[in-house]
């Protein structure tokens, strides 16, 4: 009762929201789709991923400008730099802010198989955008440590080399433990990291595909939820997405009590279950 009572009081609650390039006709009819009901929820900006194959790079630019003439929400691109020169970096820039992008979300990407190491880490990526433009910067941050990382310590410092690179938010990899957050926060303002940590929410709709996820990005998918999915596998869909309603609107309530005003919703190009849980919060 006190969770939802001060619910009811929240004020200037943020939105944000996450797509990726459609790659079929029927998955593009979904996306404009999901755009549509969620441009009324005003949100801070609407991102778009960048794929790892070259092919997919230059969707990313045509989403995010329909999105931008469309709606007329700010939507911002994200941006890789693992396998790209700092030319190519500067002119894909260069070219989205004269077509009037302001936000980046800029990421190292994900190292290409038999690739070990990389030239450029997305903190370097940070400083390139700004001095090519005054963009907004978005970067990544991982309350569960990045994989490559040595060490939770170090992955922290490599969040503040980007906060100190101009970045001016980090969006969250998606997690299932609250208070792994909660002490990610606190850790980074303990080390001096004036970034907004914006918790990054993942609407949990098909559990097996979520478990590949997790594994892949070292994120701890909780006791309680393998016991909530256990039997449904194969069927019932609609059971499953009300079960991953609840759980993320249950986080969403304990972040909002924690202060959190701004929330990052990878909807998988999905608008249901982000739209119902921005109207839990007041965003309307
Ligand atoms: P970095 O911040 O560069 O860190 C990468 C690793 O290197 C970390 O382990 C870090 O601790 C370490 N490191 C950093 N600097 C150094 C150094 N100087 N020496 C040694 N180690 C160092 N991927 C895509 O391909 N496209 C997307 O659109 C996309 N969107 C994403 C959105 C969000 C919100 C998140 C959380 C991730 C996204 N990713 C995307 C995945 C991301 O590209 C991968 O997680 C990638 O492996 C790391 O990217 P980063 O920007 O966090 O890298």
């Amino acid at each position: 009762d006190a969770l939802n009572q001060s619910l009811s009081e929240l004020r200037d609650i943020n939105v944000s929201f996450e797509f990726f390039p459609p790659k079929s006709e029927k998955m593009e009819q979904t996306l404009w789709k999901s755009v549509e009901r969620l441009a009324p929820l005003k949100p801070s900006y609407m991102s778009v991923t960048y794929g790892a194959n070259s092919g997919e790079r230059d969707r990313t630019h045509e989403v995010v400008k329909r999105i931008h003439q469309q709606t007329g929400i700010a939507a911002a691109p994200h941006l890789t730099c693992v396998d790209a020169s700092r030319d190519e970096l500067k002119q894909i820039a260069q070219d989205y802010w004269d077509s009037g992008i302001r936000r980046i979300v800029a990421l190292r990407g994900d190292l290409p198989p038999g690739m070990e190491k990389t030239e450029m880490y997305a903190s370097q990526l940070v400083t390139l955008l700004k001095e090519v433009a005054d963009f907004e910067v978005s970067v990544a941050a991982y309350p569960e440590k990045h994989p490559e990382a040595a060490n939770p310590q170090a992955d922290l410092l490599n969040l503040k080399r980007k906060a100190e690179a101009g970045a001016s938010e980090a969006i969250t990899q998606f997690f299932f433990d609250t208070s792994t957050f909660l002490r990610f926060r606190d850790r980074a303002a303990a080390t001096g990291i004036e970034l907004d940590i914006v918790p990054g929410i993942l609407p949990v709709t098909n559990y097996q595909t979520l478990l590949k996820f997790a594994e892949f990005a070292n994120v701890h998918v909780p006791g309680w939820m393998h016991k909530m999915f256990d039997g449904l596998a194969e069927d019932d869909q609609t059971t499953r997405n009300l079960l991953g309603a609840n759980i993320a609107m249950e986080q969403v309530k304990v972040l909002a009590k924690e202060g959190v005003k701004h929330f990052h919703f990878y909807t998988l190009n999905r608008s249901e279950l982000s739209y119902a849980i921005c109207h839990m919060l007041g965003v309307r």
